[in-house]
């Protein structure tokens, strides 16, 4: 085993049971916390939680939550996001070792260097960067919204569109928009639900309806299928994920196909239990999400750990851009 997955062994030994359940809701209460899980999390840290969904959905709830203390179990840009909105808030992370492969996909430092070369581009940022990269970004946007996004900017102006390369293209391909710049960064587990294995499944469940992030490698490839007629157009549905349960609410269909992460499967299954949901790649599981483990939730509470800080002059920059987010298009949105 290498150092670097060494270091990731995720907090283990704890299970979750009755007596855990008691001990998490004991503590949160003690702490006047609130808990929130992202829909990737693992299914009995989603149950426990008060609220799940995506990570803007989960911001917002946070900065209008009476609770002093916020616990985030997500990934860690996700918990910067919420301290972001909610400066003055204790914001947790029961594991801040918890990262994300598409936001480490560029630095400050190199955006900084990417606007030198297209001066006066506007520069807009998925939600999944870090702070500092936020506070280097004239506007945020989710999934949701990252169509509205671009085209609410004029025309003639540049676009530096970071950090994911699909969800790039898809927004190039909808808003048709040439002087858009997209960088080459990419999710390690997104990019793995790729497009001859969508193609497969899709032949093999010509009835399934298919619910794709566009964050996912195989997004063209949804789209080529459809425009192509090898999947009818309104069986295809590009979803950020908190848009996919509610779609999947509505669903007439009796199987769904779904490409993104896995975990995405329980929120599906408990709003929908009549459909059958099946994931396009059973393997993209982010390791960085399952970091939160009833172990770690629960050191988290106990030793009010670990604590999320965001330097105040960055935060106030950052909190610009995500403010611009929110007030463009759907509301709700990101991974
Ligand atoms: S699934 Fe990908 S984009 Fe999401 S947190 Fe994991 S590494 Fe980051």
């Amino acid at each position: 085993m290498t150092a670097e997955l060494l270091d990731l062994t995720p907090y283990g030994g704890v299970v979750a049971d009755a007596a855990w359940r008691d001990e998490v809701r004991r503590l949160a209460r003690e702490r006047d916390a609130v808990l929130l899980a992202h829909n990737y999390q693992l299914p009995e840290i989603q149950d426990i939680a008060d609220h799940t969904g995506d990570s803007l959905a989960l911001s917002r709830i946070a900065a209008q939550s009476d609770a002093s203390t916020i616990v985030f179990c997500g990934v860690h840009f996700m918990a910067e996001t919420a301290k972001i909105l909610s400066p003055d808030k204790t914001v947790l992370i029961p594991d801040a070792r918890a990262g994300c492969s598409l936001a480490d996909s560029i630095t400050a430092d190199e955006l900084r260097a990417w606007k030198a070369e297209h001066p006066g581009a506007v520069v807009v940022s998925y939600v999944n960067t870090t702070a500092e990269v936020k506070a280097e970004t004239d506007i945020c946007c989710t999934s949701s919204n990252a169509v509205d996004v671009v085209a609410s900017i004029p025309a003639d102006r540049e676009v530096l569109f970071l950090p994911d390369q699909f969800l790039g293209a898809h927004v190039k391909r909808v808003t048709g928009r040439e002087n858009l710049h997209i960088w080459a960064g990419e999710c390690h587990v997104h990019a793995g639900i790729n497009g001859p294995e969508l193609a497969e499944r899709a032949a093999a469940n010509p009835d399934a309806d298919l619910y794709i992030h566009p964050e996912c490698g195989c997004a063209t490839s949804a789209l080529y299928l459809a425009g192509e007629g090898i999947v009818p157009a309104e069986q295809v549905k590009i979803l950020s994920t908190g848009d996919m349960v509610g779609q999947a609410k509505a669903s007439k269909a009796k199987t769904v196909l779904v490409a993104t992460e896995v975990g995405m499967l329980h929120q599906l299954r408990k709003a929908a239990p009549g459909v059958n949901f099946e994931a396009v790649n059973d393997r993209a599981s982010c390791r960085y999400m399952k970091m939160i483990t009833p172990a770690a939730l629960l050191r988290g509470l106990r030793e009010n750990a670990d604590e999320v800080h965001v330097d105040p002059e960055t935060a106030r920059k950052a909190r610009g851009a995500v403010q611009r987010m929110i007030e463009i298009g759907t509301p709700g949105g990101g991974e």
